[in-house]
This record gives C-alpha cells, structure tokens and sequence, in this order.
C-alpha cells in the first residue's frame, strides 16, 4: 500500500560496504561500530545487525546498551558516557559493558559501591577537547586508585576524542594525540583515538581501536570532501511523495510568511514532508530535491507536514510521484550544507513518525 508522508528506506548492504571502507583505511586497527543515538536515526538492533562484522559496538550510554544486550547481542560494548549512578554500574556489571571512566565522580562512585562483577574500563583522557575526560596528570593517578580497587576492577585501555578531525590541516588533532601516546608510553596499555575523520586523515588516530560513526552510515566527516570520493554509500534514503501540483501566477507568494513570490506563471508541487518528520526548517530556499530523479529547488518555508518545490525543471511531474530529499542520488552533506548543520544532524533528527524500511537487496562491497 502507498501512504501519504516520507519512509526512510536503510539499505543495509551499504552499511556493511562503509564497514569495509573503515577496515581499508584503518588496516591494523579493531573497529567499535558506533551505533548510539539509534545508529545516528538507522535503527539501533538493524545497524547492529548489518555491522555483525565489527569487533565490538560502542553507544553513548547503558540504556542503549541494555538494549543490545536484550536483543542477544553478545559482543563488545563500549559505553562511552560511562556509568554515572549506581544503578548503571549495577547494570554494567551484570551485562559486560565496558566503561570510560571520564571523570573523577566515577572512580568515588566505583569505590563507594564496588562491583559485585567484573568490570572492564577505558580511562578517557582530555587531550584538549574539553568535554569529557580526565587530564593527562590525573589520569595517572586515576589507573593507580583503580589498579587498588582489586581484580574485579580491570583498566583495559586508555582512549581519547579528537575536537577538530574534519578539518586535517587544524594542529590539534596531532597534538591531542602525542598527549596520549605520551601518557600511554610505559603503560603498555592499548588505545583509542580515531572517530571517522580521524581514522581517515590523521594516521596517528589510527589506533588499536577505532570508533567510527558517520561514516559507516554514508555521509562524509571531513570538511570539503565528498562521501563519494571516499569511497562511502549512502545508508538512508529519505522519500515521499507529491501531493498538490499548483499552476500559480507571477507575483503569487508561497507559504508561511510567504517568503517566495513566483517570478512568472509556475508549476509548484507540495511534498509530504516537513519539520515534523525531521526535515529541516532551515533548508534554504533552492536547497535541491530529486522529483522523479530530476533535481528541482525548494521554495518557500518548510511547514511541518509538507513543503513547496519549484517544478519548473520537471514539468512533466504528476502527483504521486517520488520525491527524494536526500539519500541515493542526492548526498545528504548537500542537505545539510543547504540547512546550515551537518549530517549527523539530518539523521539523527528524522522523527519516530517517519517508518524505516530495512533493504540488503542493493549488492554488497
Ligand atoms: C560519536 C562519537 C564517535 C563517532 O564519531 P563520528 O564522527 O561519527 O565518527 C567516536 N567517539 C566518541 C567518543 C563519540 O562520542
């Protein structure tokens, strides 16, 4: 049945080919899938499904990896937030999740509590991010208090987030990772540093583990550089349908605080598809949509169910036909650019009214 309003199909297949692109440009490293946030809006339990070939998974939180846990998976699983209550250290326990240990409040609450199980943790440092993660000075102080909580308490590694990775030529990436090779030096202990960008354009990063997120889902995490020119599919295709087709007249004004005026008798389509579903409100006027494959402007505001396209390059439209608004054909970086954010955005923002369709039909790597 054809219903009104967008699907966001997922193609799996592609999934698994940027998993191939990660293992290409990070050879010797292990690779954590990074599915939080829903596999950045893919769907958490399918993503972790199409990834099955990475060596671990890492989420941003215990809930999401309660969640893994429930649906069987038995894997790694990295929580990169750490637990922060003692019910999550609880929960940790008993699912095998691997902890960072970011800040100094985790390590009193581990001594407060203890662990009746054995708990693996990565000690986060700060290398000049400043969001999470403890100074390089206090983390070698950090590893002793945990070495002396006793064997159910192992530090496994040492791992770091790079601030400025998409853009290469930026110093800091490299200086944030002398400060952990630094640190690490004598410790013998593994780490990790890469995210996407980092994995591909700073070779240091490339570390016994990596966490890749964007880039397994298709869009590209370097500055100025196309996901294609990676070598990287897109995931998500996002796809509704025309609804309206209005012949208007030179001078009418469209939309919301009609923000358009048409410059001469037009053909002007309504999609099915706005804010409320995720696209963004703030996607410039000529921000580009694929109608029946052809590329043709959005005009007007984006309302929340639907929006206004410019069908002048596609006259021979008809209502019901498909409209893509970013995914096979038309990058979602693209997307993103036109609406001032990024992708990571986009997907992460395609709301729970939007159905996602799961394909593996589309080959393979
Ligand atoms: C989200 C996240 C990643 C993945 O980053 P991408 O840019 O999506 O590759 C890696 N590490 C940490 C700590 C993160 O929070």
């Amino acid at each position: 049945m054809t219903t009104t309003g967008p699907e966001a199909l997922i193609d799996q297949a592609a999934l698994r080919h940027n998993l191939c692109a990660v293992r290409r440009f990070a050879p010797g490293s292990r690779v954590w899938a990074v599915i939080k946030a829903d596999a950045y809006g893919h769907g958490l339990l399918q993503a972790a499904d199409a990834l099955a070939d990475a060596d671990g998974f890492a989420v941003a939180r215990v809930k999401e990896a309660v969640a893994l846990r429930e649906a069987g998976v038995a894997r790694g699983i990295l929580v990169l937030e750490g637990a922060n209550f003692a019910d999550e250290l609880e929960v940790a326990g008993q699912h095998q999740l691997e902890l960072a240990v970011h800040h100094h409040s985790q390590i009193e609450l581990l001594h407060r509590h203890g662990s009746a199980r054995a708990l693996r943790l990565w000690i986060k440092v700060d290398t000049g991010m400043h969001r999470l993660g403890l100074t390089p000075e206090a983390a070698g102080a950090a590893l002793r208090q945990l070495h002396e909580m006793g064997p159910r308490v192992e530090v496994v590694g040492l791992m770091t987030h790079l601030a400025n990775a998409d853009d290469p030529a930026d110093p800091l990436s490299r200086e944030q990772c002398g400060r952990l090779l630094a640190l690490c030096s004598g410790l013998g202990l593994p780490l990790s540093i890469g995210n996407s960008a980092g994995l591909i354009a700073i070779p240091e990063a490339r570390s016994a583990w990596v966490r890749p997120g964007i880039m397994l889902y298709g869009a590209s995490p370097l500055q100025g550089r196309s996901a294609a020119s990676l070598g990287l599919r897109s995931v998500m295709t996002l796809k509704t349908r025309l609804i309206a087709i209005q012949q208007l007249q030179r001078g009418d004004r469209i939309g919301y605080s009609g923000t358009y005026t048409c410059p001469e008798e037009m053909p002007v389509g309504v999609a099915a598809i706005g804010y409320g579903d995720g696209y963004p409100r703030h996607a410039r006027q000529g921000t580009p949509v694929l109608v029946a494959g052809g590329r043709v402007p959005l005009i007007g505001r984006v309302s929340m169910d639907m929006i206004h396209l410019d069908l002048r390059p596609a006259p021979a439209t008809a209502i019901g036909d498909e409209v893509v608004l970013w995914g096979d054909g038309l990058p979602a970086d693209e997307i993103a650019e036109a609406a001032g954010t990024i992708a990571y955005d986009l997907f992460c923002a395609v709301t729970a009214r939007v159905p996602r369709l799961y394909s593996t039909r589309t080959g393979s790597s």
